[in-house]
């Protein structure tokens, strides 16, 4: 059993911790939210009055939080979690967030004799329950330590390098996401022009040289595959202010490193403009209906 502490509780990290209370580890979480924190109390969870409580006492400490400013403000300055949680303990942020913020915010826990990874995820609320996958940045030392404990809420966890590479990762995965969905969408708008049958064209295009994850797994238009958003009224799945929020992080690391990254810069446009029509909670693969009408 080890002693976890968990901060965040939110849409993802509750079934998070929840899989780990499961396992029989002893979880004591916190988050700003009452509700979240109830729900939590009635899995089995140690609810803590403060984030310092939660890890006083912790060996590993989870943190699932918004953006990079609440990780900085949670972690760093004398009421931090990097001052309140025991010397040698590991933390793993788990949100998605900048490349020098988790570089920056590692640096002072190492100065402190603690040691950080940066492990965000792919995989969205159905898969917090245990099928995520983690793209781990850090020491070898502290991937063997965080290994067995994301085991039980991922079904991968990959080691990408030194710190900072997790998140390197997760923004270049999905900007390939948020690149190949408009692709899948604009392809099928295509095929209605064209006379061709929908069912058809993901037919051929799923054994052919277009196939890809958006088409073969999240077919952004009703009836080829029934389970994704597209049969629920796009419902979401991955909603678009969650693809802007990366695709964000994406363009701020390619415009201050210098990379050609147009057509990405392009998706998040494009996503942008369902934002500005209201559509920032639909799923991503909205963008087909949206594309339709535009
Ligand atoms: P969420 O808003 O549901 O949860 C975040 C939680 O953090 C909230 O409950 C909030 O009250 C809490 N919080 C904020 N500041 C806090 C503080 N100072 N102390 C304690 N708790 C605090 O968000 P989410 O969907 O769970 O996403 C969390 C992270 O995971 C984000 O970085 C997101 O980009 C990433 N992510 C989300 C998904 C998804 O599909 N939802 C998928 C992959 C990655």
């Amino acid at each position: 059993m080890t002693n976890i502490g968990f901060i965040g509780l939110g849409n993802m990290g509750g079934p998070m911790a929840n899989n780990l209370v499961k396992a029989g580890h002893k979880v004591k979480g916190f988050d700003l939210s009452e509700e979240a924190l109830i729900k939590f109390k009635k899995i089995g969870g140690l609810a803590a009055k403060t984030a310092n409580e939660a890890v006083s006492d912790a060996e590993i400490i989870i943190t699932m939080l918004p953006t990079g400013k609440h990780v900085e403000q949670v972690y760093c300055g004398e009421n931090g979690l990097i001052a309140a949680a025991p010397e040698n303990s590991l933390f793993l942020d788990s949100s998605t967030i900048d490349v020098d913020t988790a570089r920056n915010v590692a640096e002072v826990a190492k100065k402190s004799n603690r040691m950080m990874m940066d492990t965000p995820v792919s995989g969205g609320v159905v898969a917090a329950a245990g099928t995520l996958t983690f793209m781990c940045g850090g020491s070898d030392e502290a991937f063997q330590k965080a290994k067995p404990i994301l085991e039980i809420v991922g079904a991968k966890i990959i080691h990408a390098g030194a710190i900072g590479t997790g998140q390197a990762a997760k923004i270049c995965n999905n900007m390939m996401l948020g690149i190949q969905m408009i692709s899948v969408c604009e392809a099928f708008a295509m095929a209605d022009a064209l006379g061709l049958e929908r069912q058809k064209l993901f037919d051929i295009s799923s054994a052919a040289s277009g196939q890809c994850w958006s088409l073969t797994t999240y077919c952004p238009v009703p009836g080829p595959i029934p389970t994704t958003p597209a049969n629920n009224n796009y419902e979401p799945g991955f909603a678009v202010a969650m693809m802007l929020k990366d695709l964000h992080l994406a363009a701020d690391a390619a415009e201050k490193l210098g990379v050609n990254t147009s057509i990405g810069q392009k998706a998040k446009e494009l996503y942008e403009q369902m934002d500005e029509a209201g559509l920032a909670g639909k799923d991503f693969s909205a963008y087909f209906e949206y594309l339709k009408k535009n």
